[in-house]
């Protein structure tokens, strides 16, 4: 049979982890649109790239059209020039082609840019060509383990719920019931705290020795005078455990 003071701790280490599982259930919701968000501005980032790469592919053919379109007025003004019939023509004629041929000049230099930048915007995409392929299976598995998480977190309440409600039952209704007023008393739902080097854990009280020495026994329950929580002593693993986390 266990003594009501480790009831008490193991109720409390419950407790604990109940409200910390009930936290990261409350939490899911965010926490999994987080990881949706994540996923979707990387998205978009590739996205982003693509339709440029994707823009400067149209701008580029649209140049080529536009060549086309003043090489075939250019041979329109090149005959038109030879067979100019007076001076007036033929200057007419001149200022033309000049024009077209400046204008396609203009139009080169322009796919010469689109090209430069369209190789940089190729070398970025193949570059990150592992990510782009991965990003969509990565999603997917890590929603998989969150919601595997969350189902071990619901199953683990659903445990932890139970085994509460066994150990409470087995406490004396007057110790039960300064247990639930001390854990519903602070945020943190401490009713039970541990001794750590001299001191009460929850609210860093020193103890008298004489205290400590009472406490180490664990025949009977002692609490602490200033916060009046219920103090046990870790045992010596479990003490370096918990001033190590
Ligand atoms: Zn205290």
């Amino acid at each position: 049979m266990r003594s009501e003071l480790e009831k008490l701790i193991d109720l409390q280490k419950t407790d604990t982890n109940i409200r910390r599982l009930k936290q990261q259930i409350e939490t899911a919701e965010t926490r999994r649109a987080d990881i949706e968000q994540e996923f979707e501005q990387h998205a978009f980032s590739i996205r982003e790239i693509q339709g440029k790469r994707d823009k400067l592919h149209a701008d580029r053919a649209d140049l080529e059209k536009q060549i086309a379109e003043n090489k075939t007025y250019l041979e329109r003004a090149d005959r038109n020039l030879k067979h100019a019939q007076n001076q007036k023509e033929y200057e007419t004629a001149m200022r033309e082609t000049d024009a077209l041929q400046k204008q396609i000049s203009a139009f080169e230099t322009q796919i010469v840019e689109k090209m430069t930048a369209l190789e940089e915007v190729e070398k970025e995409l193949e570059e990150r060509a592992e990510e782009i392929n991965s990003i969509d299976a990565k999603r997917e598995a890590a929603l998989t383990e969150f919601e595997n998480e969350l189902a071990i977190n619901k199953k683990e309440l659903e445990d932890d719920t139970k085994k509460r409600e066994l150990v409470f039952e087995t406490l004396p209704a007057q110790l039960a019931s300064v247990y639930n007023r001390l854990a519903q008393r602070g945020r943190d739902g401490i009713a039970v705290a541990a001794v750590i080097n001299g001191s009460c854990s929850a609210c860093f009280m020193s103890l008298r020795p004489q205290m400590q020495v009472e406490v180490k026994k664990g025949d009977q329950i002692i609490t602490c005078e200033s916060c009046t929580r219920i103090l046990y002593m870790p045992s010596k693993e479990s003490q370096s455990e918990a001033t190590a986390s």
